[in-house]
């Protein structure tokens, strides 16, 4: 017997531990600190009301002989998928119901999708990133080449024809840096990936959080993106339901490489390893593109931009260099006057109690920067800007 001797090369992530604890050892020493918590990608307003009441509707069913339901399909419920695919076409964007695959969330289906490539494929990402992709790929033994993102390139790289990749990770509204794509660019990456007969996996997870005309919300406004790219969405941070669960993958049933569907591919996959998403989650998660769910998960968002920009108010009066906060809840800055961000991390703990996450935990190239979230309170938001000013003014 032996173990997947992938999984020992993956990267401990000390860093995200070691902050954890960083943190607790500082809350210990000072009790009385009111420490904010600004690192967190998870979000902190509840569930839309819309949501809540289709969901306790469903429960109800569930509750009685007759609308009780037992395994749903694989693929998620009808209801739900018409109204991704309403969704979709609202944007222009036509989609076919069983292009649509309902989830629990967007990392399981980022990591689960690996499944279906051969572990022979070169995979491209972008660095720094969403660390699941590398860490999935390391898990598979597969061989991982990167794409700088850096300041040069308003941390968007664009293809390379130097580079093969067979898989090609792009993320946009990008965690950690908030960088969005325009459809200009995603074309470039979709023309680059159909040349090639690489396929494109595009997590969108963010998609929601864009503002800026010209910025891309799905990979499916380039054309050609159904001949070769997979979109992950989710509704963690767009609906709040990083506790409830709920996500979709679109996989085009144009997808095709030697003739072999991927669409039909996955949906063996799912089938096979995969029993749905609960009915009762399913339900809320339909409630968010209705009028009332529309209307109050963009209550939520406007939250969430307000944040975002008062903590870019602050780095301008700083004059810190940063990106993001526009189009994503994130907002990734250069470490005033420091080279290192754990360095940085430590100076706005100890000094206001403010917590940030490191870019060093993203890759190689997020040394030296620094994210801060949205997702906090107004309150907490408000009050670590105002302690980040005074320390860092
Ligand atoms: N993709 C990105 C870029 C993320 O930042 C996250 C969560 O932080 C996810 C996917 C995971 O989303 P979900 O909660 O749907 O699994």
């Amino acid at each position: 017997m032996q173990f997947n001797q992938n999984y020992l090369r993956l990267q401990e992530s000390y860093l995200f531990s070691d902050i954890a604890h960083r943190v607790q050892k500082f809350a210990q020493a000072h009790p009385d600190a009111k420490i904010l918590r600004m690192g967190i990608g998870d979000v902190t307003l509840p569930l839309a009301p819309a949501v809540v009441s289709a969901m306790r509707a469903a429960v109800e069913e569930q509750g009685r002989a007759q609308t009780f339901r037992g395994y749903g399909p694989e693929q998620g419920y009808d209801f739900l998928r018409e109204a991704i695919r309403g969704y979709y076409a609202r944007r222009g964007i036509s989609l076919a119901a069983d292009e649509i695959f309902v989830s629990d969330g967007a990392k399981s289906d980022l990591g689960n999708i690996l499944d279906i490539f051969d572990v022979c494929n070169t995979v491209l990402i972008p660095d720094p990133v969403y660390p699941v992709y590398v860490d999935t790929n390391v898990m598979a033994g597969r061989k991982i080449v990167f794409a700088d993102a850096v300041r040069a390139n308003g941390f968007l790289p664009m293809p390379d024809e130097k580079t093969d990749a067979d898989i090609i990770y792009i993320c946009s509204p990008n965690n950690p840096t908030g960088a969005a794509y325009t459809k200009a660019q995603l074309q470039a990456w979709v023309d680059y990936a159909n040349a090639r007969g690489a396929v494109i996996l595009y997590d969108a997870a963010y998609e929601r959080f864009v503002t800026e005309e010209g910025c891309a919300r799905s990979i499916f406004e380039a054309e050609g993106a159904e001949e070769c790219a997979i979109e992950f969405c989710s509704f963690s941070k767009t609906a709040g339901f990083t506790g409830t669960r709920c996500g979709y993958t679109v996989v085009p049933q144009a997808l095709k490489r030697n003739g072999i569907s991927c669409n039909k591919l996955w949906l063996r996959r799912q089938t096979t390893k995969f029993n749905g998403v609960a009915y009762i989650v399913q339900r809320g998660a339909a409630a968010v593109f209705g009028e009332e769910g529309e209307r109050q998960i963009e209550e939520n968002l406007a939250v969430y931009r307000r944040n975002a920009a008062r903590i870019a108010a602050c780095l301008d009066r700083l004059g810190v260099f940063y990106t993001g906060g526009k189009n994503s809840p994130y907002l990734w800055l250069e470490c005033p006057g420091f080279a290192d961000s754990r360095k940085f991390f430590d100076y706005l703990l100890e000094k206001a109690a403010v917590v940030g996450t490191p870019g060093s935990g993203f890759g190689k190239n997020g040394e030296g920067y620094f994210r801060l979230t949205a997702f906090a309170s107004e309150e907490a938001t408000a009050e670590a800007a105002e302690r980040m000013e005074r320390l860092l003014g």
